[in-house]
């Protein structure tokens, strides 16, 4: 018998309704001496097998299951777990107005710890525990195999990474060139992509159904864009005929790609003025100018990683959802985000709704957003789901 990681009682509850993880304070003991990323048996405390996962033994996350039951795991199992992602995402893979999204989904498509992003002839991948790592140049030689694209790219610079003990590194993984940016087109709009430096694996692809969304309510109005990055909604904003672009963000090198992204899509006639700084302070600033819009975008990064960090999340949340409220004009539209896992879906329309309390603005939801069909969410694995949003008029 192989390594097996032996479970206290109790703790084959959740491996039994399908969640993939062990966490370390379940694990009885280790039976054999599994190495850092191999496969081992997962059993109860009685010895019965519930499946097979990749160990860690310094993760709080020790076991990722990668199948249920008994059988043993075949070495090529992730083929067939590629194979699948792959043809679920068939239907933007044959939408002509759309070349970018993501191809692996990590623990919902099977393969826990790989991201696979598809920009146009390039793919960006990361691996993140060492069970995924082992394999990424199997996988990589694979993906070159199966799909119709020049080269891949590792970006591993995921800060999950080092708590798994795996190294920071952006290497390129095959023999074909991948070049430091290439172009996309995402719903017909256009965008440079800087796959080697830029956030993520380069572009926010979970927010592209929720850009076409909120440039429906975007003719005529005066757009504050906040944590623009590359531009991408201003962009989808000005293309749906908006009046004019205010864009926030803290990096000077987003300001410059969304000012390029508006000339790729013929849109630099339209008034822009991109603000390099904090969000938070410059919120603050337009209001006591008493500059207002007409829309308002808030798309922060992640402001709170765990529930730990809640508490001082959900009032960064308030804090710039109340300054927003107070910025726009009657009938304006807010669109906010949050890509926070330690906040709930609930949780936002709450902070929400204080915020609207405090603002003494009247709002009603037009739509209630999500991260896009690129990135679904197993109904056994609920962690997945982590951007929320909401699509409000103000009265
Ligand atoms: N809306 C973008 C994605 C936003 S990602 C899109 O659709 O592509 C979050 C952005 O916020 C990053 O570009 C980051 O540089 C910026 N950022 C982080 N903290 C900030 C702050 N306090 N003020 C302004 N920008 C900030």
């Amino acid at each position: 018998m192989k390594a097996a990681v032996i479970l206290k009682e109790g703790k084959e509850k959740s491996l039994a309704i399908r969640h993939p993880w062990v966490l370390s304070g379940a694990v009885k003991g280790v039976k054999g001496q599994p190495g850092k990323g191999d496969l081992v048996r997962v059993v109860d405390h009685k010895g019965n097998t519930l499946g097979w996962g990749f160990y860690n033994p310094i993760s709080p996350i020790p076991v990722r299951l990668v199948s249920w039951g008994n059988a043993s795991v075949s070495p090529d199992f992730w083929k067939e777990a590629i194979d699948k992602a792959v043809s679920s995402r068939e239907f933007l893979e044959k939408d002509p107005s759309t070349n970018a999204y993501r191809l692996v989904y990590s623990e919902s498509d099977g393969l826990p710890g790989l991201i696979v992003d598809r920009f146009g002839d390039f793919l960006v991948l990361q691996t993140l525990n060492p069970g995924m790592e082992c394999l990424k140049r199997q996988i990589a030689d694979y993906l070159m195999e199966r799909l119709p694209i020049k080269g891949i790219l590792e970006k591993n610079d995921s800060d999950v990474r080092q708590r798994e003990g795996l190294p920071i590194q952006t290497t390129r993984l095959t023999n074909g060139p991948v070049p430091d940016s290439t172009e996309i087109v995402e719903n017909g709009f256009l965008f440079d992509v800087d796959l080697a430096k830029g956030q993520k694996t380069g572009f926010y692809l979970d927010q592209r159904e929720n850009r076409a969304v909120t440039a429906r309510y975007a003719e005529g109005k005066v757009v504050l864009d906040a944590f623009s990055y590359t531009g991408a909604f201003s962009v989808y904003t000005a293309g749906r005929g908006a009046a004019a672009l205010v864009r926030v963000d803290t990096s000077q090198d987003a300001l410059d790609r969304g000012r390029q992204n508006l000339a790729l899509n013929k849109l630099s006639h339209l008034s822009d003025e991109p603000i390099r700084g904090n969000v938070f302070q410059v919120l603050r600033k337009f209001r006591d100018m008493g500059r207002n819009f007409d829309m308002v975008i808030l798309d922060p990064p992640k402001l709170a990683a765990t529930k730990a960090q809640r508490d001082k999340a959900a009032r960064g949340y308030k804090d710039i959802n109340l300054l927003a409220l107070k910025l726009l004009n009657p009938g304006g539209i807010l669109a906010t985000f949050s890509c926070s896992g330690g906040i709930d879906a609930a949780t936002f329309e709450r902070i929400l709704s204080w915020a609207a309390k405090d603002a003494r603005r009247e709002v009603r939801i037009l739509h209630r957003l999500f991260q896009g069909p690129d990135h679904p969410v197993l109904l056994s694995f609920p962690e997945a789901a982590y951007l929320k949003g909401l699509l409000c008029q103000v009265a």
